[in-house]
């Protein structure tokens, strides 16, 4: 199978250009049609000869991301479900005018992305994990969210206001936080973040892109050594290694201690750039007493802490815990001097919460195939 061109940096694409002797300006108006237009089709590209055309056609795919279902919740936050060539389902979250969730209050619209296809970390309470781990993202898949989503827009934009396509970027702020553990796929989550990150490319700046994990310390570290100012967030949902590791069996390996060693060296390296995701889960770890420790575990990092209420999964037994709760928690935060949001999740009556959509439609069309048989 032919690699695709949305895997391959400038300089990579320089060489293969240099050696079939085309001019440098070939490669611009390439790179132009892929992630300024976001051509779908060489015969896209007008203004490249025909005979590059081809040459490109036989060396490389040109992958497009297939929309298997769309859900848009009332509030606008729109989910999408895209079905990859080996019939693996991912995830992407859209979220509009989200002022000041993951940076300054200006933001417009923030994508959320996946970067494998099912999870091997199998948190207790998320969805992306139940089915087991299959298989990483290309460069070119996470890439491709990010470029499919921006026609999208584009196109439910020109309904009634026509856009050129290249008028500017549709999406300002990305958050690796959908399906899959970012660290995990490390080298490709890297290529693909340089490619959306680079003025040829997506043109999204370092700082507007939030990296998550769910604690793995020794990846860590290495991203502290990259050049990128990539911010961090850790979804930590519980305080103490007791808490945390009955959700996280992650916890078990990068305990509490490793892990935020391994943010004490991020910190040194870049300043400020770490949150803490913790979503609160009735009778789990929204304890009153998990307040503590968590405001000291944030006032190390100079963190800032995400609260999000938990979003039912099916089959899974945890629920949110009720409003008074929630804001007690917030509050007792705010007593110690920890900046924290409590977030309504947006788009939760579609499913938000990672992985489910794709859950759903993996068991319908099960279903569907057992009929058939
Ligand atoms: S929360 Fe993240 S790391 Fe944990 S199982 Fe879900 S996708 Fe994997």
């Amino acid at each position: 199978m032919k690699p695709d061109i949305k895997s391959f940096s400038r300089e990579e694409l320089s060489k293969q250009f240099e050696a079939w002797s085309e001019p440098d300006y070939r490669l611009a108006q390439l790179l132009n049609w892929l992630y300024l237009k976001r051509a779908t089709t060489w015969e896209a590209m007008s203004n490249m000869p025909k005979v590059l055309r081809e040459q490109l056609r036989q060396c490389y795919q040109l992958a497009v991301l297939e929309t298997a279902r769309k859900q848009g919740a009332r509030d606008e936050t729109q989910k999408f479900l895209w079905r990859l060539p080996d019939n693996a389902f991912i995830e992407s979250v859209l979220i509009p005018a989200n002022p000041a969730l993951y940076s300054e209050a200006s933001d417009r619209h923030t994508l959320c992305v996946s970067t494998q296809v099912g999870c091997a970390y199998g948190c207790k309470f998320c969805a992306s994990g139940l089915n087991g781990w299959k298989r990483n993202l290309e460069p070119f898949e996470i890439v491709e969210q990010v470029m499919a989503v921006e026609r999208w827009l584009h196109e439910d934009k020109s309904a009634g206001a026509p856009d050129p396509p290249e008028a500017g970027r549709q999406i300002h702020n990305l958050v690796i936080m959908g399906m899959g553990e970012p660290l995990a796929n490390y080298d490709a989550l890297m290529k693909a973040l340089r490619i959306l990150n680079a003025p040829w490319g997506g043109g999204i700046g370092a700082r507007k892109i939030t990296i998550s994990t769910s604690g793995l310390a020794p990846q860590i570290r290495r991203l502290a050594e990259e050049p990128e100012q990539f911010r961090l967030a850790i979804s930590l949902h519980g305080a103490t290694d007791l808490t945390r590791s009955r959700i996280m069996p992650v916890n078990r390996r990068y305990p509490l201690a490793q892990l935020i060693s391994a943010c004490e060296g991020y910190l040194d390296k870049k300043g400020k750039m770490i949150s803490f995701e913790y979503i609160l889960i009735a009778g789990v770890n929204d304890g009153l007493d998990q307040v503590e420790p968590l405001a000291a575990l944030a006032r190390r990092l100079h963190a800032k802490v995400n609260l999000i209420p938990y979003n039912r999964v099916e089959g899974l037994e945890w629920t949110r815990p009720e409003p008074a709760a929630q804001e007690a928690f917030l509050e007792k935060l705010k007593q110690y001097r920890i900046p924290a949001t409590l977030r309504r999740e947006k788009g939760g009556d579609i499913d938000a919460a990672c992985g489910q959509l794709r859950l759903r439609t993996e068991k319908e069309l099960a279903v569907t195939a057992q009929k058939g048989t």
